[in-house]
């Protein structure tokens, strides 16, 4: 289907090669996964043999280097692939972090063991991947994380709670925030990987978390007891660097979010326009009624300039010039105009829209968490006040 208001348009960075991918990824999610839609939603969490499936296909780990199994591409294919899951309405995988962002952590600060030791896994899809940093306590204020791993030997035992992490309900691989200092703030977290493969002693999954969108995504709490893990482990080789770590690496992941809001606006957009030519009120098409007309057109204009901004943020990304306050600026915006046009694009559809059988009702309820995680939109425009 092509998009209204994006005919014609081309991402500067595209290549022939993103085409295929693009192919390849759109034909895994539509024929493979998004039929098993229903079944996933009421288990709360994706099918383990989508992610091997995936990872089969070449699709986990695009940006890996190629000697770590990896597709040896860049942030491009990334969104290449993200795009495609939003666009055929794919919920289940999430591909967002294991690979926008858990592989991100270990490629640019793990040792060579440790790349070694992770990243074959991730990228075949035998290991799925989260990170850990929100605590019950709170998300917002990353400083202020509780959670302790202390120096036990050749271990750390790790003591605290997480909330909220996704995939966290099958999750093999953690990519934990902890505090190895607790004198100091943020000068003190360090970020740990850990294996929970073996359910080890002291860990212990929580509920899934039941939420009011992505219900085919596992979201769970994770709690640790003195749990061991090896001191190896220590994202990076030294301690209290998670901090900047983290910092460093945020602005990809409100990136990789900017790629999924902005190929929500343009399925909202595509599907909206397909009804209002297909539905007739008072004799004649919606689209034929001038509101309906000026609605869509605003969110295709809407969808266009979000679509350039992107674009240009993941060219400066590419080039190693993508800034705090930019990646901020894109991830308030585009998360903002996702819902804008998502609302507007649903009344289109009238009470069929509020009903789960048409999909801009799912894409409704799963738009309202991207104003929240990855740093809500409220510290995105403190990031930004900041340097202005
Ligand atoms: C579906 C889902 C998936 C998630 N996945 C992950 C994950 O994989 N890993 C992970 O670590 N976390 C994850 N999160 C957590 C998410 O990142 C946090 O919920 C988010 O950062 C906000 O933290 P909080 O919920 O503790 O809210 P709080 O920090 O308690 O904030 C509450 C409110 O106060 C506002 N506020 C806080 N500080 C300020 C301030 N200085 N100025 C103005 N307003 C402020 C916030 O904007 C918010 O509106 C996920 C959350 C959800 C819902």
């Amino acid at each position: 289907m092509s998009t209204p208001g994006l005919d014609g348009y081309t991402e500067p960075w595209r290549k022939p090669e993103h085409d295929d991918l693009a192919e390849l990824a759109r034909t895994f999610f539509t024929k493979e996964v998004v039929p098993h839609a229903g079944r996933l939603e009421k288990q709360g969490h994706p099918d383990r043999e989508h992610y091997l499936r995936a990872g089969e296909l070449g699709l986990l780990g695009l940006s890996v280097p190629e000697q770590y199994g990896g597709g040896g591409g860049d942030f491009t294919h990334e969104a290449v692939l993200l795009h495609e899951q939003t666009l055929a309405g794919e919920g289940s995988l999430g591909i967002a972090v294991h690979s926008g962002i858990v592989t991100g952590y270990i490629r640019h600060y793990g040792t060579d063991e440790q790349k070694q030791q992770w990243l074959p896994g991730l990228v075949s899809g035998e290991l799925i991947g989260a990170i850990g940093m929100t605590e019950p306590d709170g998300g917002s204020d990353v400083q202020a994380i509780r959670t302790r791993a202390v120096r036990n030997g050749d271990d750390y035992l790790v003591t605290g709670s997480k909330t909220f992490i996704t995939n966290g309900y099958l999750a093999d691989l953690l990519v934990l925030a902890v505090k190895t200092d607790q004198s100091a703030k943020a000068h003190g977290i360090s970020l740990l990987i850990c294996d929970l493969r073996n359910e080890p002693e002291g860990f212990r999954r929580g509920r899934t978390i039941e939420k009011i969108g992505l219900h085919s995504n596992d979201t769970a709490e994770l709690f640790f007891d003195e749990m061991r893990v090896p001191a190896a482990n220590l994202l990076g080789g030294a301690e209290n660097l998670g901090f900047i770590q983290m910092m460093q690496q945020l602005p990809q992941e409100r990136l990789v979010i900017a790629v999924g809001a902005v190929a929500a606006m343009q399925r909202a957009v595509e599907l909206a326009t397909a009804y209002a030519k297909e539905r007739h009120a008072f004799g004649k098409p919606l689209l034929g009624h001038q509101n309906t007309r000026m609605v869509l057109a605003d969110c295709a204009t809407r969808t266009r300039a979000s679509r350039i901004f992107l674009d240009d943020c993941i060219q400066r990304h590419g080039r190693g010039e993508l800034d705090v306050a930019t990646a901020a600026m894109a991830k308030l915006y585009l998360t903002e105009g996702q819902c804008e046009v998502v609302d507007r694009c649903l009344q289109i559809f009238g009470g069929y829209g509020y009903t789960t059988e048409y999909p801009i009702a799912k894409m409704y309820a799963d738009a309202r968490v991207q104003k929240i995680y990855g740093g809500t939109n409220e510290i995105m425009r403190e990031l930004i006040a900041r340097v202005l």
